[in-house]
């Protein structure tokens, strides 16, 4: 019998119920929930996505315990790590591309394997700006492609040890040389990918604690100066998180992408984009959740019935799809709405863009929160099974915990959500 996907060190749920467990029948699921709401490419895509990732787990027999790292380069050559944009500027034409095509790569992905899925995710958000600044030059069109081709890895640096919520008042510094250079000083800390990362988008001020002196920069990391540590991230043990020093880092003037002036507006742009694709990650480890459990309750029998017979257990299941439904229904109307305005308009309207701001902290908002109570719910509705390592239940119990902190707290959220209707307010 053939067991796919995560195996444990000690088998504790039957052989049975680990078969139906597997990756293809997880990928059925969610393919028979969604393919009502989907437009055919975008169906075709996530199908074509979820045999991908099935013969990639078959052909390597992965266990998830793995460096899934090793597996970029592959992924890369196969065009699984960014959907994003169709990434013309560097031949590679990729088809379908867009809002909604990203959170079909991620829902596929996530299903395969949730750690490497937030560590890709960190990649694509670092090729925005060198793609949205690259303007022909050839380092960055070079980093864009061998980002997305998976020949190396991104990361983006804005947190510092002393500035985290604070993200703009900086105390990193970039001092301009004489030749258009800068050199680089300072320290950052929580960067995904940080001690893996071959380029990087590091943001720096001229004069400490001022945002508006703010620049933005592509970093070769085998530049002398950049020196990056591991952290140890325990409810994430698979991915890199790390803490990077900058001394006398020198950036050549043509890795600069925002001198200092235009860093915060390059920060703030890409924003947007940024935080939906995390809603977009939210919302696939909670369906990635829902499936093990419905799985697992419509087998697992106590006291002669299967537990989903038992209101106990099926009632709050179906809550908890209920809710994971409604908000893969809103962030995809999201992703069509950002899609239309990109192919009439080839960009997002200022206007837009203001109003897109509050949506993504309310869809990452609700979603940080939906994505950490469906895991945990849904783990505890299996039972001693829900928490054992034989499936990604637990890859998934402690990744959903880190949501409600990356990409802006949730108490940030709050205060930009708080801070508009005020706004709103102020307009009636
Ligand atoms: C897994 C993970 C991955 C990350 N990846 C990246 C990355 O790739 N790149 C990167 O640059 N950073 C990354 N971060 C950093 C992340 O963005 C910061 O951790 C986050 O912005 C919070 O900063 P902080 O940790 O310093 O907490 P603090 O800002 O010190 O916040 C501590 C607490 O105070 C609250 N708080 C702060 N200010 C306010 C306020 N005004 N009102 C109400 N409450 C407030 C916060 O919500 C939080 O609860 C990552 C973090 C994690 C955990």
């Amino acid at each position: 019998m053939k067991l796919s996907g995560k195996k444990g060190r000690v088998q504790c749920i039957s052989e049975e119920i680990l078969e139906k467990l597997s990756l293809t029948t997880r990928n059925k699921f969610l393919y028979y929930n969604l393919m009502s709401f989907l437009e055919t490419k975008h169906l075709q895509f996530l199908k074509q996505a979820q045999n991908f990732f099935e013969n990639f787990e078959e052909n390597k027999n992965i266990t998830h315990n793995e460096d899934f790292y090793e597996w970029i380069p592959e992924l890369g050559r196969n065009g699984y790590l960014s959907r994003l944009h169709k990434f013309e500027e560097v031949d590679l034409n990729y088809e379908p591309y867009g809002m909604t095509a990203e959170f079909m790569r991620i829902l596929a992905m996530d299903f395969f394997d949730p750690q490497l899925t937030m560590s890709t995710g960190a990649t694509a958000i670092c090729v925005n700006p060198i793609l949205l600044h690259n303007e022909d030059v050839s380092i960055r069109l070079r980093a864009v492609k061998e980002l997305i081709t998976g020949e190396k890895i991104g990361a983006i640096v804005i947190t510092e040890p002393e500035r985290g919520s604070d993200a703009v008042r900086m105390q990193s510094t970039c001092e301009e040389q004489e030749d258009g250079s800068f050199l680089l000083n300072g320290e950052k800390i929580y960067q995904t990918n940080g001690s893996k990362a071959g380029w990087a988008v590091v943001y720096a001020v001229s004069e400490k604690n001022n945002g508006n002196t703010m620049a933005q920069f592509l970093v070769d990391t085998s530049l002398d100066g950049w020196t990056a540590e591991r952290i140890n991230i325990p409810w994430a043990p698979r991915m890199h998180i790390a803490k990077e020093y900058f001394t006398n880092l020198k950036i050549p003037p043509e890795c600069v992408l925002g001198k200092p002036g235009e860093g915060r507006a390059h920060l703030f742009e890409g924003l947007n984009l940024e935080r939906l694709t995390i809603v977009c990650l939210n919302v696939a480890e909670a369906w990635n959740a829902i499936t093990h459990a419905v799985i697992y309750a419509n087998m697992r029998k106590q006291f002669d019935k299967e537990i989903l017979k038992y209101q106990g257990v099926g009632f709050p299941l179906s809550d908890l799809w209920a809710q994971t439904t409604s908000l893969t229904l809103a962030t995809l109307n999201v992703c069509k709405i950002i899609d239309d305005k990109m192919e009439q308009l080839g960009t997002l309207p200022k206007d837009f863009n203001l109003a897109l701001g509050t949506t993504a902290s309310q869809l990452k908002f609700l979603s940080a929160k939906l994505s950490e109570r469906v895991v945990y719910e849904c783990a505890n509705l299996m039972g001693g099974a829900g928490v054992c390592d034989n499936t990604l239940m637990h890859d998934l119990l402690g990744i959903s915990r880190l949501q409600e902190i990356g990409g802006g707290t949730r108490q940030v959220q709050s205060h930009i959500m708080s801070s508009a209707l005020r706004q709103l307010f102020k307009l009636l």
